[in-house]
């Protein structure tokens, strides 16, 4: 029996089950495909083709040929590809919203949000192509004048996580083929329909043939291996965990090739005494628990001030008793499936690990529900810095929150990690607000809010999560070489 989709199937254009190299719809050459499946209950969405490292270097020669021409273009014809691109993702919302929450498992409002989102950055981009200004510098000599170029890298390699999987290509793809670059592209094994369906948009849009490759594969070290080894691509963009991206760093090494990296978090969100609790309390249910967890800017620790550590505690274990598991097409569901038993393995390894230490539930459950990969929200009490959810990355909807006395020991328990992505707080004396926003060693910092990711923001890590910024006006620059030119004997 084939997939149902709960009632509304996407168009066919956009539920494909082939891969795009170079402008062709193809299968693998040996036939090969891997499942697709619904986190929700398992069944098989769609088979897609199991490409090979061939298929791969296939992709990257096309993109090579392609790229010099679409540097060519004026920037105003990439601009308008891109703007088209936005269109056609906009007004087919609801279909990709339909297969991202198929996939991935995220309710469908908030996949509806995802699509709006990554085409964001395709409007944002479509703007930016036609401000790669250069720049003249008075020169050293009085013969010589000088001039800085911006030009498009070359050929992008791309790879993303499954937990976002139409947001995470369009923050790729728009920079990259705006700066004008071409890309090759691998979207996770989990989810690569909403990859697909992007491309065939893209295609529509008008994208050159050769611009824009997407390759699924089963086999990401081979994809990994050949794009940091190729010599014509130029530039690897990748969205994964630290381990993955340290990996590919060393690949890249030989070639010293330009890279960003977007790697994982353990975002603190700090709640002080002079903070409104409430507030606080809907800003850390948006941070700790949108996409079930599953966000490198998901709030991992949270940190609560005695003055209102009691009551914050209370409010929030109500707030997350009533949050609804379900299927992510279920109207009334608030939290989807985990993405793996992987994953809910995870979330009770944390779990018993705290709860051996001393720490209490107060409310959720510390083993995942009877069928599929759903779990009980779950809020923590009693936390001390020798438990994993100090250190590492849950990746779930797991609350723990421990209590601190005084600024400087909570800035000090804040930084005490190798990650460096996403940090909140919540405060409103003036003098701790920029105090303590400059003292988080961390590349973004919400200030009041829970909700800090947009196209027109500069989106990235330090530390131990990586560097590159994805958005806003310095989004291009990880896309651009710069060159300088110095004209001599001007008489
Ligand atoms: P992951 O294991 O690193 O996988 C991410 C991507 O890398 C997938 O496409 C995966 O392909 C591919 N991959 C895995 N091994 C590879 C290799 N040896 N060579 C080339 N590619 C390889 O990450 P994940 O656990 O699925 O995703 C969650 C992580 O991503 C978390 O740590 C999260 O914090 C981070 N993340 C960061 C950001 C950010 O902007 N900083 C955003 C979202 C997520 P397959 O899955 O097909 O193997």
């Amino acid at each position: 029996m084939s997939y149902t989709f709960k009632g509304v199937s996407p168009s066919p254009e956009l539920l494909r089950d082939t891969a795009f190299i170079a402008g062709d719809w193809v299968s693998a050459a040996d036939g090969r495909t891997f499942a697709v499946t619904d986190p929700s209950c398992g069944e098989i969405i769609r088979h897609v083709p199991d490409l090979s490292r061939e298929d791969t270097r296939k992709a990257i020669d096309a993109a090579h040929a392609a790229q010099k021409l679409w540097a060519d273009e004026t920037a105003e014809t990439r601009a308008d590809v891109l703007r088209r691109f936005h269109d056609l993702v906009m007004k087919h919302q609801e279909d990709l919203a339909r297969i991202l929450t198929a996939e991935m498992g995220k309710p469908l409002q908030e996949a509806r949000g995802e699509i709006t989102y990554g085409a964001s950055y395709l409007l944002w981009f479509a703007e930016e192509a036609r401000r790669v200004y250069g720049d003249t510098i008075p020169a050293h000599r009085k013969d010589a004048r000088i001039m800085v170029l911006r030009q498009p890298v070359g050929v992008v390699a791309a790879i993303t996580p499954w937990n976002f999987p139409s947001a995470m290509p369009c923050r790729k793809f728009a920079p990259a083929l705006a700066a004008g670059c071409a890309v090759v592209f691998k979207p996770a094994m989990e989810t690569p329909l909403s990859a697909l369906a992007l491309a065939a948009l893209g295609e529509r849009a008008g994208l050159p043939r050769g611009v824009l490759s997407v390759i699924t594969t089963s086999d990401s070290r081979a994809f990994g291996a050949e794009v940091c080894e190729n010599p014509l691509v130029s530039k690897l963009t990748f969205t994964g965990s630290t381990q993955v991206g340290r990996l590919l760093m060393a690949q890249a090494a030989p070639k010293i090739m330009k890279l960003s990296m977007e790697l994982g978090g353990n975002a603190p969100f700090i709640v002080f005494d002079d903070a409104d609790v409430d507030a606080a309390v809907d800003g850390c249910i948006q941070s700790k628990f949108r996409n079930n967890g599953q966000t490198c800017v998901c709030t991992n620790r949270i940190y609560v001030q005695d003055g209102v550590h009691d009551v914050f505690v209370e409010k929030l274990t109500e707030a997350v008793a009533r949050l609804n598991v379900g299927s992510g097409m279920d109207p009334r569901t608030d939290l989807g499936p985990l993405i793996s038993e992987a994953a809910c393995d995870k979330f009770e390894t944390h779990i018993a690990d705290a709860v051996e230490k001393g720490a209490r539930i107060l409310t959720g459950a510390p083993t995942r529900l009877p069928q599929g990969t759903f779990v009980q929200p779950t809020v923590l009490s009693g936390l001390s810095s020798d438990m994993l959810v100090a250190t590492e990355e849950t990746f779930a909807p797991l609350a723990p929150v421990f209590r601190f006395s005084d600024e400087d020991e909570v800035v000090r328990m804040a930084n005490d990690t190798e990650f460096g992505l996403a940090s909140y707080f919540y405060a409103n004396n003036l003098n701790r607000v920029w105090r303590v926003a400059e003292r988080l060693a961390f590349g973004m910092v919400g200030v009041n809010t829970g909700l800090i990711s947009t196209a027109v923001a500069p989106f990235g890590g330090i530390k131990q999560s990586g560097f590159g910024k994805e958005g806003s006006k310095y989004g291009l620059d990880d896309f651009l070489t710069m060159k300088y030119v110095c004209l001599g004997g001007i008489a």
